[in-house]
């Protein structure tokens, strides 16, 4: 959730490609004004196999309340749309799919997880501008496999499909959740890992070392302006 880095842009990431110049796909409620204006996209617009499962739309998060609307959808930043379309590509050809368990997060909300967890390392601390998940631009995410016939040995499925092992669950605030971990954490864990971090980086998408689930795109720790968009 924290990150402070800034990665570097590439010139594949930074573009925005045609197929996301709608913000919304057939048969989906368009987004609100303020979202569109904000240069939000609805992840199922530009990777339309993405498994969406936001934690924080339930009370199954460290906080163990509801932050998100029922309605929440997983918004992203175009500057990230490249990037994550070429991440999910790769892995699709591996037999694997996206899952994002937090992308655009408000301000407000931001707020609420600071005063539960106040610690800045785990919880980016809020402030006057919008960096990371505040300005769409970071993104939460494990990976699936594509197969539903997949044998799952682990408790968890989104969307019908088995979770890979990846060592720890969201929002672990343990060292084990460090991204290059390796102390408690299985070899199959860590090559899990490893498979993810690699796809997202083809797409100039980052990892934050702090958090094995947290991906930074281009531009994600340039300070801006709050967007005030809802999640719906
Ligand atoms: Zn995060």
């Amino acid at each position: 959730m924290t990150p402070s880095v800034s990665p570097s842009p590439t010139s594949a990431a930074a573009a925005t490609p045609r197929s996301a110049a709608r913000s919304a796909a057939p048969g989906m409620a368009p987004l609100s004004a303020k979202a569109r204006a904000a240069g939000l996209l609805d992840i199922r617009t530009i990777i339309p196999d993405a498994l969406v499962d936001l934690r924080y739309k339930t009370s199954d998060n460290f906080v163990g309340v509801r932050l998100y609307p029922a309605d929440a959808r997983c918004l992203v930043h175009r500057s990230m749309a490249a990037g994550l379309i070429t991440a999910a590509a790769r892995l699709r050809r591996e037999g694997f799919r996206l899952v994002f368990w937090d992308c655009y997060r408000p301000h407000s909300v931001q707020v609420h997880m600071f005063k539960i967890v106040p610690n800045p390392d785990w919880v980016a601390r809020p402030g006057p501008y919008a960096t990371s998940h505040e300005s769409g631009r970071s993104v939460d995410v494990t990976l699936a496999y594509a197969s539903p016939a997949t044998p799952c040995a682990s408790a968890r499925r989104v969307g019908g499909r088995c979770l890979l092992s990846m060592g720890t669950n969201f929002d672990d605030f343990t060292a084990r959740a460090h991204a290059f971990a390796t102390d408690g954490v299985s070899s199959t864990a860590q090559r899990n890992r490893a498979v993810l971090r690699h796809a997202m980086n083809a797409g100039g998408i980052v990892v934050y070392a702090g958090e094995w689930w947290h991906f930074d795109g281009p531009g994600s720790g340039v300070p801006r302006p709050h967007l005030d968009a809802p999640l719906s």
